[in-house]
């Protein structure tokens, strides 16, 4: 019986792979990559020489019963996505779960993700905290914005640039415009960057100044 690594991979800076990422890279049967051109150009700087092949949203449903018989018969496959924990709003929820009702041991090594430095950067309380990802575009967006508006943890949400205004202002809405909110921008980048303030502030903030890159998004809990 092989073995399943899920390998976080770097958020902007690519000398944020550990020596053990390399090192279980490198000894991998196959690497399994989200997107092989964006991986090739890490193991291209690493020297990882193993054999990639692509498993991202599109093909994981139909792909992951093939993998589980391969680590069954020997294999140790390395899940990588295009930047930080792979699983983490990312492919590696589907194939860790077939490998564990499997009984095929999972090891998600410790490494780079954008929610941890963001949160932490925030000065927001980090003893309690949900994760939220992506909210939904349309449906259940409003729902989801009510129910998280009575919680009393710090909240984190993925969100790309150009809907940040749109997401601020509803959390004017849903939150109201005192409640504290942190952004952290390009994460270990050139341009890395944490605005923080109101709910109110930040959103003027990037309507003078539209954002860029991506971000993570910190909400202060319900007081
Ligand atoms: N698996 C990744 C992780 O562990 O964080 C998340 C992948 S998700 C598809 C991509 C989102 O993560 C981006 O839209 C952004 O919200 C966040 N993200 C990724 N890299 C970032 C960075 N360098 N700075 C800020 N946010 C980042």
């Amino acid at each position: 019986m092989g073995k399943l690594y899920l390998v976080p991979t770097p958020i902007g800076n690519l000398k944020d792979m550990t020596f053990r990422a390399i090192e279980v890279l490198e000894k991998a049967d196959l690497i399994l990559a989200e997107d092989t051109r964006t991986s090739g150009k890490l193991l291209k700087h690493y020297n990882i020489t193993t054999h990639m092949q692509s498993h991202h949203m599109h093909n994981e449903h139909k792909t992951t019963d093939a993998i589980v018989q391969k680590i069954q018969s020997g294999d140790t496959i390395a899940l990588i996505s295009d930047a930080g924990t792979p699983s983490i709003s990312d492919p590696g929820f589907l194939l860790t779960r077939a490998c564990v009702e499997a009984g095929i041991e999972v090891d998600c090594l410790p490494g780079p993700t954008a929610f941890v430095p963001a949160l932490v950067n925030s000065g927001l309380p980090s003893d309690k905290f949900v994760f939220e990802g992506f909210l939904p575009v349309k449906k259940g967006r409003q729902t989801r914005l009510l129910l998280l508006s009575e919680d009393t943890r710090t909240i984190i949400f993925y969100e790309s640039p150009h809907k940040l205004l749109k997401t601020l202002k509803q959390f004017v809405e849903y939150f109201g415009a005192d409640r504290p909110v942190s952004v952290s921008r390009e994460l270990t980048k050139l341009h890395e960057e944490t605005i923080r303030g109101t709910v109110s502030e930040v959103a003027a903030h990037f309507e003078s100044k539209p954002p860029k890159g991506e971000l993570v998004v910190i909400v202060g809990g319900k007081k």
